[in-house]
């Protein structure tokens, strides 16, 4: 049922008290495709988005258009070998329930990547990553609707993946509407431990070991959302030619750097935002995090526009410093 005037509230973890003017939920692929193909969505073809948790989302203001949300739940073993699973997975599962289920059935792939807020269809947009681990390792296929209703399975090399990018962020966006992932776990395999600290935080040698320290290393750096709004790392680390990185580290000696290539390499955004003196400081009800300068967070009833103009400021104070042009990882509304 097509809902007016819908409160997005509870829908985005920065906690926006914003409304769509319509909101549609469905249940099953076919109640898409109905509702597609209904004079319902006819006058929303141009303006309309489809969220998940919202938790990468910035409203700036009311939706006046149509907002998409999946609550395709289901979650079906489709394939079994000796060595590991096809699982089949609706896009409205919360992304760490299904993160649960694999380490509960000791199923390897999926550890690295616990308590990343999110849904199950978001997370083959965005390719999600964290401690070593890229949600691209795991994807089978990817099940979408077209917007005539025209079903569409797209192969891991097909959905282009790159850092926290595929070709639903870009050559397709909005033109599919993800209903259901495959991803491939494994019966056995080498835990993967090598990134930062997280060797000496896990505890044991199974895949709940490695889950346990994941979220636990997540609760110590990473503010709740539940209790300060917020959408994770605001800011995309900015990649820059290597000849500009050896210029500034004339100037600043400990800059760090992430190789990319023989040519470029990555800053980390939260390093440069925390030169600037931003780390731990407000404007008006929008602040930057006090432990993780990339984290923008919104002290209580902060309005997208506030979150915007604290976002300009340091953008431009980025760069005036260092020259580097930094942009928003969070899609701003
Ligand atoms: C505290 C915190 C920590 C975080 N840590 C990480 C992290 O470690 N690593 C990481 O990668 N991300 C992280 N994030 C970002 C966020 O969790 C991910 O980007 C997540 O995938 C967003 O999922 P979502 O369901 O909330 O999507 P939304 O924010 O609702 O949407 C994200 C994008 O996906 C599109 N989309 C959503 N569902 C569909 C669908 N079914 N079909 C087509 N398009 C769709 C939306 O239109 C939008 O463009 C963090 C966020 C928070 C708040």
């Amino acid at each position: 049922m097509l809902i007016r005037d819908y409160s997005l509230l509870g829908h985005n973890t920065f906690g926006m008290d914003v409304k769509a003017a319509a909101y549609f939920e469905y249940t099953s692929k076919e109640a898409l495709r109905t509702f597609l193909l209904s004079s319902d969505f006819e006058p929303y073809r141009e303006c309309f988005l489809v969220i998940g948790a919202g938790s990468n989302l910035l409203f700036r203001k009311d939706y006046d258009g149509l907002v998409l949300h999946s609550a395709i739940r289901d979650l079906d073993i489709i394939e079994e070998t000796d060595d590991g699973v096809l699982v089949r997975v609706g896009s409205g599962v919360c992304w760490d329930d299904f993160v649960a289920w694999s380490v509960e059935r000791n199923l390897h792939g999926a550890e690295n990547l616990s308590g990343i807020p999110g849904e199950v269809g978001a997370s083959a947009v965005q390719n999600i990553g964290a401690y070593g681990a890229e949600v691209c390792q795991l994807i089978e296929r990817v099940e979408a609707l077209g917007l005539d209703g025209e079903e569409r399975l797209f192969s891991n090399e097909e959905c282009n993946y790159g850092y926290r990018d595929s070709i639903f962020k870009r050559e397709l966006k909005g033109k599919y509407i993800i209903t259901a992932v495959t991803y491939r776990l494994c019966k056995q395999g080498n835990l993967n431990l090598s990134y930062g600290n997280l060797r000496e935080r896990v505890e044991g040698t199974t895949v709940n070991d490695v889950r346990e320290a994941v979220c636990s290393l997540r609760a110590s750096k990473l503010p709740d959302p539940h209790t300060l709004g917020n959408a994770g790392s605001f800011f995309k680390n900015p990649v820059i030619p290597r000849w500009q990185y050896e210029h500034l580290r004339d100037v600043w000696p400990s800059i760090p750097c992430y190789k990319v290539d023989d040519e470029n390499v990555k800053v980390p955004a939260g390093w440069l935002i925390e030169q600037c003196g931003w780390k731990g400081c407000a404007l008006g009800r929008a602040a930057v995090h006090e432990h993780q300068a990339l984290v923008l967070v919104n002290l209580g009833g902060a309005t997208g526009g506030e979150v915007v103009s604290l976002a300009r400021h340091i953008v431009e104070d980025v760069h005036n410093k260092f020259g580097i042009e930094i942009s928003p990882e969070v899609n701003v509304i």
